[in-house]
């Protein structure tokens, strides 16, 4: 405080008793001790304050009410038991040696609050992104600072703050309880559990918002993250600790591909994190019901957000997230965290810019919404083996309007992920789920990721595909082709019947593998194409059956060696060949 306005200074002092005169004189003392002059010392009675009294003197705030020397004893015992050491001594000397002090604390009042928005003065202290604990122990964020005046975003029932009120300073930043008991719960943006499985036990508290790990933490992207949707994983090869973006216009099978991505991660030690921003609370309940019924849930937190929550909730949705998933990175854990879906976030973000009074920017966004995502992917990674070697893998969702990806909010988290998996609303109402557009998806990083196999038998499949399309367009209007040119566009057609998969059902790698040498070899060739999808699952169920050999040998080793090679053919032609002979052929 300024010696300048310190002059105006008064003091009120609170009590649920009148003061003796000789108090009264202790405190004025006590007062020039303190401010360095005579502060002019008002008192009332308040029934409120129990067992003591409450001084204000400007905007500081001594509490020395029963209330108040409690709140400070459970701090000093919570401080002490988060240093890990053994509560019982530690109490008994904390009880000892405990010396209540009459320590200021900032108050601020209430100048305005709607909207779940809340504007505070005399916090003058206060720092961006800090607590401010309001009357009623609601919590708010602080989110805009003035001269003179806070805005807070608040967090819990809202309708407890009224204009008028006090506001203190908690001097912590928005944090996340984190553990092992997250797993498998659904819990909101504050970590509390919302699926009536009862209390869970955190294992510490980590910040919202953090530094992302720097380069000299990271290490390059080369394990896969394994999609199990086959147009994924042959084409576009996501590794862990990449930032893949997937995203379509509404009701293209967006969630669906990130929801198998869970799925497929079964038993194969890594953990999940669905974060759901402005969703429907049915959908997200119909998510975790598939997540249970294919026993995904075990290795999941779901953090929902949904659309009926406040703006500052689904706003600070995806941190939280991150900041669980962060728990189990640095824990040497590999991480895929899931942000469905951030076109959602930025417009929570919007909303709340605005009800704060930040001038509005390209598409009415506020100028820092790049920021907003970046900071946010930019904590996805690969840890160097110093730092333990976990990853987090990020798959944020972006919903587009009639497919425009040159859109304020499609352009911007495009340039900040390492690739997209591009969803084409006309494949996927021709049937062709998932809708994956093969010409304007890619991965940048994941290359280095795949399997060897995978890689090898891959091959080609992008080339035939792009050369398919390109022949596709010329014929549409002629009729009389060629031999070659009509082998050519049927091989086309049974590729992208190969590139359907029913939703819920992840391949694993060897059979991707196998399916894949059999097609781009031509095995199938001349099947019917209504036929395509019913000969590669028997042709995988006959492989399972007989030649468990092949499959184990390709998922212990993960290399397609050529005599594995030629033997999966032999097999495959055997097979089709005698399923469908050539009377049952186009
Ligand atoms: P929204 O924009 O509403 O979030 P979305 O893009 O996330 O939609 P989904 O909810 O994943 O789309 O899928 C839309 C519908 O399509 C769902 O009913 C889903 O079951 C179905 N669907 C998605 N993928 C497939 C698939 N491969 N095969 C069959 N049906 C699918
Ligand atoms: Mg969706």
């Amino acid at each position: 405080m300024s010696v300048a306005e310190k002059g105006g200074l008064t003091a009120l002092l609170r009590s649920s008793a009148p003061p003796t005169a000789e108090q009264l004189l202790r405190f004025e003392s006590w007062l020039r001790l303190r401010y360095g002059e005579d502060i002019a010392l008002d008192w009332e009675v308040d029934a409120s304050v129990r067992g003591g009294f409450t001084l204000s003197v400007g905007s500081d705030f001594f509490d020395w009410s029963l209330e108040g020397r409690i709140k400070q004893f459970s701090e000093t015992v919570r401080d002490l038991s988060g240093k890990g050491e053994r509560l019982l001594p530690l109490i008994r000397s904390a009880i000892d040696d405990w010396n209540p002090e009459v320590a200021p604390r900032e108050q601020g009042t209430v100048i305005s609050v709607g909207d779940g928005i809340a504007n505070v003065s005399g916090l003058d202290n206060a720092a961006y992104g800090e607590i401010i604990v309001f009357d009623k122990g609601v919590r708010g964020m602080v989110q805009n600072l003035s001269e003179g005046r806070l805005g807070c975003v608040l967090f819990g029932d809202t309708e407890l703050v009224k204009a008028g009120s006090f506001a203190h300073r908690s001097g912590r930043t928005a944090g996340m309880p984190v553990g092992e008991e997250f797993l498998g719960r659904v819990v909101d943006a504050l970590g509390s559990p919302i699926d009536n499985g009862g209390p869970i036990r955190a294992a510490g508290y980590f910040p919202v918002e953090s530094p992302a790990p720097g380069i000299i933490d990271r290490k390059s992207v080369d394990r896969p993250m394994e999609t199990g949707i086959i147009a994924i994983d042959s084409m576009f090869p996501i590794g862990r600790g990449q930032r893949e973006l997937i995203i379509g216009d509404r009701q293209t099978g967006k969630t669906t591909i990130a929801l198998d991505t869970i799925l497929n991660q079964k038993d194969k030690d890594c953990i999940c994190i669905y974060v759901a921003i402005g969703q429907k609370n049915s959908s997200v309940a119909q998510l975790v019901e598939t997540l249970r019924r294919h026993g995904s849930l075990e290795y999941t937190v779901v953090v929902n957000a949904s659309a009926s929550e406040s703006v500052s909730m689904q706003y600070i949705a995806p941190y939280a997230g991150c900041a669980l998933g962060e728990y189990f990175m640095n824990k040497g854990k590999d991480v895929l965290i899931v942000y469905d879906d951030l076109s959602k976030h930025a417009i929570a973000y919007r909303a709340l810019s605005l009800l704060l009074e930040r001038s509005p920017g390209r598409e009415a966004y506020p100028g820092d919404v790049f920021y907003l995502h970046s900071r946010l992917l930019e904590r996805a990674a690969q840890l160097s083996e110093a730092k333990g070697g976990g990853s987090m893998t990020a798959l944020p969702i972006v919903e587009t309007q009639a497919g425009d990806v040159s859109a304020y909010i499609p352009t911007n988290i495009i340039s900040i992920t390492d690739g997209q998996i591009f969803l084409e609303s006309s494949f996927f109402r021709s049937g062709q789920r998932p809708a994956v557009n093969v010409g304007l998806s890619v991965s940048r990083v994941g290359g280095a990721a795949q399997t060897k196999a995978m890689k090898k038998a891959a091959g080609t499949i992008r080339i035939d595909l792009a050369q398919f399309r390109e022949m596709e367009v010329f014929t549409q209007f002629s009729s009389d082709l060629d031999e070659a040119t009509k082998n050519q566009l049927t091989y086309g057609q049974s590729l992208m019947r190969l590139l359907r998969q029913k939703q819920h059902s992840p391949l694993q790698m060897y059979e991707q593998v196998i399916l894949l040498v059999a097609m781009l070899n031509k095995v199938m060739v001349n099947v019917p194409l209504s036929e395509v999808n019913l000969c590669c699952e028997s042709l995988l169920n006959h492989m399972r059956s007989t030649r468990e050999d092949i499959c184990s040998e390709l998922s212990a080793i993960g290399v397609l060696s050529p005599e594995l090679r030629a033997e999966i053919l032999s097999t495959a032609k055997a097979f089709v060949d005698a399923a469908w002979p050539p009377s049952l052929r186009r």
